[in-house]
């Protein structure tokens, strides 16, 4: 999608530091970390938000899921666990929007919400 940032990114336009890449998702570091691992997990495809999902999304959500998974299996840090967040919308604090999923790990995470 024209003046999407992960769009962008994910086609290699702006540069980022990719740590996994497969058909259907990309995964590429934070540019501003709020822990030891601050990981983007984002389809490929352009999807807005949570909001934006539609039933056709079915199948590539899990292929998400299954991604953040392999993609934190990757970090000694989050041995011990981790944190996914997802932000989603202008009351949910999103940002950008493209689709994504925090990985956030390699501390103690004490602030907890829920
Ligand atoms: P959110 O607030 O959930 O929409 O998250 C957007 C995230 O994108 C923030 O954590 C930003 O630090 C991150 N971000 C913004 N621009 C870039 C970029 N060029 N490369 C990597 N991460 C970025
Ligand atoms: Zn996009």
């Amino acid at each position: 999608m024209e003046n999407c940032l992960f769009c962008k990114i994910i086609a290699g336009e702006i540069p980022s530091t990719v740590e996994y890449e497969d058909e259907y998702i990309y995964a590429f570091k934070d540019i501003n970390p709020v822990a030891p691992v601050h990981t983007l997990v984002v389809p490929k495809k352009h999807i807005c938000c949570l909001d934006g999902l539609c039933d056709e999304d079915e199948a590539l959500m899990g292929k998400v899921m299954l991604g953040i998974k392999k993609v934190a299996s990757k970090y000694e840090e989050c041995k011990d666990g981790y944190r996914v967040i997802n932000n989603c919308g202008e009351n949910g604090g999103q940002t950008v929007m493209h689709l994504h999923f925090h990985i956030i790990g390699g501390t103690k995470l004490d602030e907890k919400l829920i």
